[in-house]
C-alpha cells in the first residue's frame, strides 16, 4: 500500500495566502509537512501560518514578491536558515488579466508574463539551487489547462502564453536538475472556484461550466492529491510531466 507521507518534509508555497496556494499549504501541512506561506499579502499569510501551527506544525508567514529576485532569495534563506532544508516548492502565485489582444498595454503584458513565468523562474531557480546542494527536492509549477488549449469566451493571450511556457521551463528544468536528483513537475487545473474566478461575470462561469464534461468547477481541495503525489517520495519517476487536473475540458 502506498500512502503520501510528507513527515520531516520542508516545504513552501508562493500565492499560499489564499484560493489554491492555501488550500495546497494546509494539505501538504496535514500530510506531515512544514510549511511556509509566501506571498504579497502578508496578512493573509501569516492568518493560514497560523492555521498551519494550530495543526501542529511548523509554519512561516513570508513577504515577497515572486517577481522580484532579491526578495525570492531571501524567502529561500529564510527558510532554509529556520529549517536548515528545503525539500518542496511550490511554485503557485499567478495572475490573470482579461483584455483583448488588439487592446492590451504593454504593462499588462509585462505584469503576467513578469509574475506568472518569470517568478516561476526565480523561485524554481533559488529553489533548485538548495535541492541541487541537497541532492534532493521536488518542484511544482502551477501552469494550467490555458497553457494546453484555448478556453474562450474570455480573451487572455498573455495568461495562455505565459502559461504553456511554464510547461516547457518545467521539462527544461526537469532535464537540466535530473542528475541532481531534483524532480520539477507542472500542475495543470481546469476551472477552480477560487477569489480569481468567482470574480468573473456570471455568464462567463456558465459557459465555463457548459464546456466542463463534468458540468461544475472544481475546488481547491480537488488538488490536493494531485499536489501529494508529485510531492511523494513513490512519485520518484515522475519529472518533467505536466499533471492536468480539468474535469475533462481539455478532453473535448
Ligand atoms: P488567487 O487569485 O485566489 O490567489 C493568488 C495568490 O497569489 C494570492 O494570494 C495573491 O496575493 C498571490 N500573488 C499574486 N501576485 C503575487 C506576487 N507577485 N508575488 C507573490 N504572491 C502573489 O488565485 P488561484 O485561483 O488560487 O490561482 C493560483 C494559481 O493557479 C495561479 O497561478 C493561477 O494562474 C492558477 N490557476 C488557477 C485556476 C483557477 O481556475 N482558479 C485555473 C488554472 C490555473
Amino acid at each position: 500500500m502506498i500512502t503520501f507521507n510528507l513527515e520531516s518534509k520542508t516545504a513552501y508555497v508562493t500565492g499560499g495566502a489564499r484560493g489554491i496556494g492555501k488550500t495546497v499549504a494546509l494539505g501538504l501541512a496535514k500530510n506531515g509537512a512544514d510549511v511556509a506561506i509566501v506571498d504579497i499579502d502578508l496578512k493573509m499569510a501569516t492568518s493560514v501560518a497560523e492555521e498551519i501551527k494550530a495543526m501542529g506544525r511548523r509554519s512561516l508567514a513570508i513577504s515577497c514578491d515572486v517577481t522580484n529576485p532579491e526578495d525570492v532569495q531571501s524567502m529561500v534563506d529564510t527558510i532554509v536558515k529556520e529549517w536548515g532544508k528545503l525539500d518542496i516548492a511550490f511554485n503557485n502565485a499567478g495572475i490573470c488579466i482579461n483584455v483583448e489582444a488588439e487592446n492590451m498595454t504593454p504593462q499588462e503584458w509585462k505584469k503576467v508574463i513578469d509574475i506568472n513565468l518569470t517568478g516561476v523562474f526565480f523561485t524554481s531557480q533559488a529553489a533548485g539551487k538548495v535541492m541541487i546542494k541537497q541532492k534532493k527536492g521536488v518542484i511544482i509549477n502551477t501552469a494550467s489547462m490555458s497553457g494546453h488549449i484555448v478556453n474562450s469566451p474570455q480573451p487572455q493571450c498573455a495568461y495562455n502564453a505565459s502559461k504553456a511556457a511554464v510547461m516547457m521551463l518545467t521539462k527544461s528544468l526537469a532535464v537540466e536538475w535530473a542528475p541532481y536528483n531534483v524532480r520539477v513537475n507542472s500542475l495543470s487545473p481546469g476551472y477552480i472556484a477560487t477569489e480569481m474566478t468567482l470574480s468573473a461575470p456570471a455568464e462567463w462561469k456558465d459557459r465555463w461550466i457548459d464546456l466542463t464534461p463534468v458540468k461544475r468547477m472544481g475546488t481547491p481541495k480537488e488538488l490536493v492529491s494531485a499536489i501529494l503525489y508529485l510531492a511523494d517520495d513513490s512519485a520518484s519517476f515522475t519529472t518533467g510531466t505536466d499533471l492536468v487536473v480539468d474535469g475533462g475540458f481539455t478532453s473535448i
